[in-house]
C-alpha cells in the first residue's frame, strides 16, 4: 500500500484513483461507493491533496495545500452534508438550495490552490430535486472542479447522475487486514484483534474505537439492550421505540449504529445456533451468544434479524421512524425455552 494513501485496505480503490491521475486525464466526478466506515471518506481527502499537493509525490502529506485539506481549512475543499434546522435536529436530506449555494461557490476560480474539490457525503441523500439541480453541474462542469459523491445506497442516485460519475467502489476489509493496521499503529494486540472483529470490515469504526474507549461502552450498553428485548413486555418495547425516535430526530447515526449492533448480536446468535461459531463478530460475549441461542427460535431469530436490516432501510428512506420502530418492536423474537415450560 502506498504510505502516502494511507488507507487500510480497498487497495483495488486506490490503485484506479492512482491509475486516473497518473494518466492526467481527471474525472470531475466520482462517486465512491460502499459500506460506511470503508474508507470512502478518507479517499476523498486523499484525492482532494493529490489534486492540489505542490510536493515531490501527491499527496505528500507533508507540503501546506496537503496539510491544509487534512486539517479541513483548506479553501477550495469543502463537504457537502445534510443541515440541522434551527433546532439542532438533523433535516432529512441535502436541500435544491444547499446545492445552488455549492455550484455558486464551485463557479468561482479555485481561490488557493489548483483544483476545488466538492465531496457531497452522503450522496445518496440528496434529495430528487437536488439531485436534478445537481445534475446541469455534472453535464456541463466547471473547470478545475472535480465533485465527489460517496453512497452506502447508489440505487438512490438518478441513473442520469451516476452515468455521469466515474465509479469507485470500496469493500469491507477482511478483520486481519485491520488488525495489523491497527497493531502497526500501536494498538495492543489482543485489543487490535477484538477491534478489528467488531469492526464488520469497517476500518473507520475500529479506528475511531481504538481511539475512544468510550465506543465500545456504548457499543456493550447496545448489545445489553439487544439481549434484553425478548424478555421485556410489549409496553416497555413500544416505550423504547419512541424513545430511539426521539432520538433518531436529534441525529440519525446513533441510531443508525444501535441497529447495526442489535443485527449484528443477533446474527451471532444465529451462527451461534447453527455451530458456526468461528464466524461470531462478537468475540468477546461467546459465552452470552451461547446462551442467547438456546433460548431463542432459530426461524424467529432469522426474522428478526431481516426485521432490523429492513427497519434500518426503512429509516434510511425517511419512512416516520417511531411507525418503523413499532413494527420493529413487534418482531422480537420469543423465548421458545420460557414458553416451553409454560406449557
Ligand atoms: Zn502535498
Amino acid at each position: 500500500m502506498d504510505p502516502h494513501w494511507d488507507l487500510i485496505g480497498n487497495e483495488r480503490a486506490v490503485r484506479a484513483l492512482q491509475a486516473g491521475l497518473a494518466g492526467g486525464a481527471a474525472n470531475h466526478a466520482y462517486l465512491f461507493a460502499g459500506p460506511d466506515g470503508t474508507g470512502r471518506a478518507a479517499a476523498a481527502k486523499r484525492l482532494a491533496q493529490a489534486l492540489n499537493c505542490t510536493g515531490a509525490e501527491p499527496p505528500c502529506g507533508e507540503c501546506a495545500p496537503c496539510r491544509r485539506i487534512e486539517g479541513g481549512i483548506h479553501a477550495d475543499v469543502q463537504t457537502l452534508t445534510i443541515a440541522t434546522d434551527a433546532e439542532g435536529a438533523v433535516r432529512k436530506a441535502i436541500s435544491v438550495e444547499q446545492v445552488r449555494e455549492m455550484e455558486a461557490a464551485v463557479a468561482l476560480a479555485p481561490y488557493e490552490g489548483r483544483t476545488r474539490v466538492v465531496v457531497i457525503d452522503p450522496a445518496d441523500a440528496m434529495s430528487d430535486g437536488a439531485q436534478n439541480a445537481f445534475l446541469k453541474t455534472l453535464e456541463e462542469p466547471p473547470p478545475n472542479a472535480v465533485f465527489v459523491l460517496i453512497a452506502g445506497n447508489e440505487e438512490r442516485l438518478l441513473e442520469t447522475v451516476r452515468s455521469r460519475c466515474r465509479r469507485i467502489e470500496f469493500r469491507l476489509v477482511p478483520a486481519s487486514e485491520i488488525e495489523a493496521a491497527l497493531v502497526a499503529q500501536g494498538v495492543e494486540g489482543e485489543r487490535a484483534r477484538l477491534l478489528a472483529r467488531l469492526s464488520g470490515g469497517r476500518p473507520g469504526w475500529a479506528l475511531e474505537a481504538a481511539a475512544s474507549p468510550r465506543l465500545l461502552e456504548r457499543r456493550n450498553e447496545s448489545l445489553g439492550v439487544a439481549r434484553e428485548l425478548p424478555r421485556l413486555p410489549l409496553a416497555d418495547r413500544l416505550d423504547l421505540a419512541e424513545k430511539l425516535s426521539e432520538a433518531f430526530k436529534r441525529d440519525r447515526e446513533p441510531v443508525m449504529r444501535q441497529l447495526d449492533e442489535w443485527a449484528g448480536w443477533w446474527r451471532d446468535v444465529l451462527l451461534a445456533a447453527s455451530g458456526a461459531g468461528e464466524s461470531i463478530a462478537n468475540v468477546d460475549e461467546t459465552a452470552s451468544l451461547q446462551a442467547d441461542a438456546g433460548e431463542c427460535d432459530r426461524a424467529e431469530v432469522a426474522r428478526f434479524v431481516q426485521a432490523i436490516i429492513d427497519t434500518r432501510g426503512y429509516l434510511a428512506e425517511n419512512v416516520q421512524s417511531r411507525i418503523a420502530l413499532d413494527a420493529l418492536m413487534l418482531a422480537v423474537p420469543g423465548r421458545a425455552l420460557s414458553r416451553a415450560r409454560q406449557l
